[in-house]
């Protein structure tokens, strides 16, 4: 067996869309991620499902790993052949002790890469409207880390020299010393009217910001609590702020929200959500795949072959048609023998994924759900005729059972099948727990049931219980019955059943919230 190889590579500062494409392939192709708290958890969703993940950051209950142990275990794992990304916070070149693992690999002789990485140092500044320079105000920046005791400050940071450059100071790893930084710094010459911000968490749902002056921010700081980590801003350019702060003006701002659907679905809504500054977490509990079962087979291979017969083909989701023409193209048929047929389809997702195979519908009620369907079918639907229904194994049974009591044949395929996802994800219940996710949304029953399901799966015995602070959201009626059912309380539902109703329902429930002068989410403080 060979040697393996090691990327060192920088995460960025928490947004998992601020990493590169270069750590992003080294994260798809590694066998094992070694990783620590500031990277982004969602990253870890990139790994190949077989990957080995190795957390070395803090834990409440035991001790971080010592950065020796770190260093020999990327040895060891690189010494059984194996491909590894180690993945860290920011720049792993800044404050990140690249230095000590790439020399012990390097000891080794074995291979490896450091792909650089956001720092939090610039990053996590202009997330809260601070550009780190400014034409008028700042021509050079200092990165400084915060962390020595004082005494060993005094000796690697030259206060004078640093409090008398030109340009902004930023600190990491500062927050628990800031008394003693804004002391040294007031000491050394800057105006104790400077201006300071301390931004926490920058780049995700708990990003807050905190501003004074080096006068007050102690005792700011102190007075409200404020926690790291955090990058601390001297200088002019917070002013900037003022002005320039863009991502908590979103609607979405300081929420993370769960996406529970399909993996092949989930990016649609994600998207929609981080767009209007939400956090997407991506959890998928369902997935869609072909039917396994034989005779369920064979009702398909026999319908298809029937195809002339036909006078209705209803399709009632955008999955329903896609494998509907997964069937017609394994079974080798030729979609014009349905020549007979008028196509019918819910709402506009479900028609425009039939116009792109070429249908236009015939009938397309206005609103979503098989009720409406109906509706619109009422007048065209002639006893003896025969519709078929090409549908998931969970679809409802009402559209049949209405089309039978009007005279017609319905003939229900179940062209997929909806599964659980065997989806794995070590750091959701923690998250959970700490109340880190704030809206959990189902766009249909079966994503409710399975998140229960997955949730007690974890070793979490009363799920409702754990999510009671947080935001439920449902597409519609039904997924809201199931989940009351479930023992949730249904906080957010869609006046449309779509993505966007969906989202439009989260916008409105987040502003109300926001107005409610009782409402303190620990997030998005700002
Ligand atoms: N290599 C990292 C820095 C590691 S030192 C980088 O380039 O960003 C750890 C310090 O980074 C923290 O104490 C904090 O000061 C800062 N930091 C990292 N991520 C941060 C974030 N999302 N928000 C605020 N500070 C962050």
């Amino acid at each position: 067996m060979g040697l393996g190889k090691v990327y060192l590579v920088g995460a960025g500062p928490g947004d998992p869309k601020l990493i590169t494409v270069r750590g992003l392939e080294a994260i798809r192709r590694s066998d094992a991620i070694v990783y620590d708290r500031l990277a982004g958890p969602q990253l870890l969703g990139e790994a190949r499902p077989d990957a080995e993940k190795v957390y070395v950051g803090k834990r409440p209950d035991r001790h971080t790993m010592k950065q020796e142990d770190i260093n020999q275990l990327l040895v060891d794992l690189a010494l059984q052949g194996k491909t590894v990304c180690r993945l860290k916070g920011g720049d792993p070149t800044v404050f990140g002790r690249v230095g000590e693992e790439a020399e012990l690999l390097r000891r080794y002789g074995i291979a490896y890469e450091i792909i650089p990485g956001i720092t939090s140092a610039i990053a996590v500044p202009a997330y809260a409207g601070i550009p780190v320079t400014h034409r008028d105000m700042a021509s050079s920046f200092s990165v400084i880390t915060g962390h020595e005791s004082p005494d060993k400050l005094d000796k690697s940071i030259y206060w004078d020299k640093v409090t008398n450059a030109t340009g902004t100071l930023l600190f990491l790893m500062g927050v628990a010393k800031i008394g003693y930084i804004s002391e040294q710094l007031i000491k050394h010459g800057r105006p104790p009217e400077t201006p300071v911000a301390l931004v926490r968490w920058g780049t995700r749902a708990e990003q807050a910001t905190l501003t004074g002056t080096l006068a007050d921010i102690e005792r700011k700081v102190k007075e409200t609590g404020f926690e790291p980590p955090a990058v601390i801003v001297v200088g002019e350019v917070v002013r900037q702020r003022e002005t320039l702060r863009w991502i908590e003006n979103k609607p979405l701002f300081g929420w993370r929200v769960l996406v529970t659907r399909a993996r092949s679905q989930a990016s649609e809504l994600s998207g929609k959500i981080d767009e209007l500054g939400g956090e997407p977490y991506e959890f998928p509990v369902i997935e869609t795949r072909l039917p396994q079962d034989p005779a369920t087979i064979g009702r398909i291979e026999a319908a298809l072959r029937d195809a002339e017969s036909y006078d209705w083909v209803v399709l009632t989701s955008v999955n329903g048609v896609e494998y509907f023409f997964k069937w017609l193209y394994a079974c080798s048929v030729d979609v014009r023998r349905f020549h007979r047929a008028s196509f019918a389809a819910v709402g506009p997702k479900t028609a425009e994924a039939l116009k792109e195979r070429g249908i236009l519908p015939d009938v397309l009620p206005e609103k979503f759900q098989a009720e409406d369907l109906l509706a619109s079918l009422k007048d065209k639907l002639r006893p003896g005729q025969k519709a078929l229904l090409p549908r998931g194994d969970l679809a409802r049974k009402l559209l049949p059972d209405e089309l039978r009591a009007m005279g017609l044949t319905a003939v229900e395929l179940d062209v997929y099948e909806t599964a659980m996802a065997a989806a794995k994800d070590e750091i959701l219940p923690e998250l959970l727990k700490e109340g880190g996710i704030h809206v959990v949304t189902f766009t249909s029953s079966s994503t409710v049931t399975n998140f229960m399901a997955a949730l007690r799966q974890s070793g979490i015995e009363d799920p409702p219980a754990l999510l009671r602070g947080a935001e439920i959201a449902c597409i519609g009626p039904v997924t809201a019955r199931t989940a009351e059912e479930h023992g949730l309380k249904v906080t957010i539902m869609a006046e449309t059943a779509t993505l966007d109703g969906l989202v439009a329902a989260m916008v409105e429930r987040r502003r109300e919230l926001l107005k409610q002068a009782a409402y303190d989410p620990k997030a998005g403080g700002v």
